[in-house]
């Protein structure tokens, strides 16, 4: 996986330039610092983020008397490590659902981004969990996109609830829930339509929605190809909207980790699910000490 090749890399080379010294001194973390920054800007982590985060570490490093045994190099990848593993949230973020009754999990989204995939998979990882779920089509614009659900819901075994095309969203999304309700499902998904850029006919329904279906979860299904421009928008949608968390798609993509990088800090909303991959069984929570960890290899 390549996603954070060139992170890593370019973080090698600050570890690199402490070969050979003694302890970290104010001179001799400038250049590793400067790699450091160069490192996370390549990667498209967003601006505010890396300043934050590059004077944290320098601040820890200078701070930090020699650990006996440990090499001044290996001291500032624990510290770097540290202060990503906190950039991403520190702990995981687990999904909310109610012990009883049926949770409603809201998803929104740009369109392209994965949104009606991640709609399928988050059934079937909630399925594997052993929660009975139902997901409603309630994107009005591309029928296209109900029957593409109906296709990953046989795929999955799970039920989509639709009622094609003319009526509103909102109510699509009330009966939808009423009859998830009456069959006892453990979680409703409500897909939504997406559009292809931020627009207010979408943000309003979304409200609409939201209001007419009080949903537990609120997740912005947000593209990881897009770097800090993913942050942004889960910004937007979280002033905007409301929402509770985020899951990043197509985290198996070229990405350079920015998104990942950046969501957390810039929005203050976590992200709770990632997926890696066209299958369905390609969706796992995120694990900020993972990710820490495949960035520094
Ligand atoms: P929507 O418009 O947001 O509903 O997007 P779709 O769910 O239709 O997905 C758009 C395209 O992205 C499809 O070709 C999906 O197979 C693909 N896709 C979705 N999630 C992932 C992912 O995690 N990794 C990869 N590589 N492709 C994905």
């Amino acid at each position: 996986n390549e996603m954070f090749g060139q992170l890593t890399s370019g973080l090698e080379a600050a570890w690199s330039k402490l070969k050979g010294e003694e302890a970290l001194t104010k001179e001799n973390i400038a250049e590793p610092m400067r790699d450091i920054r160069r490192a996370l800007l390549e990667a498209d982590v967003s601006l505010p983020v890396v300043r934050r985060f590059v004077q944290s570490v320098s601040d820890q490093a200078v701070g930090v008397g020699l650990i006996r045994g440990v090499r001044p190099d290996q001291q500032l990848v624990k510290i770097v490590y540290d202060e990503l593993v906190k950039l991403m949230g520190g702990e995981v973020s687990d999904l909310v659902i109610s012990k009883s009754g049926t949770t409603v999990i809201l998803l929104a989204g740009l369109q392209g981004v994965g949104k009606t995939t991640v709609c399928a998979k988050l059934a079937f990882y909630l399925k594997k969990l052993g929660k009975s779920c139902m997901m409603i089509a309630a994107d009005v614009y591309r029928p296209a996109a109900i029957d593409q659900l109906k296709i990953l819901g046989d795929q999955v075994g799970v039920t989509v609830y639709t009622e094609g095309t003319e009526v509103k969203p909102s109510q699509i999304a009330i009966n939808g829930i009423e009859e998830a309700r009456k069959r006892k499902i453990d979680v409703a998904i409500v897909d939504t339509a997406g559009r292809l850029q931020l627009n207010k006919t979408m943000m309003d329904e979304l409200k609409e929605v939201k209001q007419a279906v009080n949903p537990t979860e609120v997740l912005l299904v947000v593209d990881a190809m897009t770097g800090q421009e993913a942050a942004a928008l889960v910004t937007t949608f979280s002033i905007e909207i409301g929402i509770t968390g985020a899951i990043l798609t197509k985290l198996d993509g070229d990405s350079r980790g920015g998104a990942a990088l950046s969501i957390r800090e810039v929005s203050g909303k976590p992200i709770k699910l990632v997926g890696r991959g066209e299958r369905m069984e390609d969706l796992e929570p995120f694990y900020p000490d993972r990710m820490a960890g495949r960035i520094l290899g």
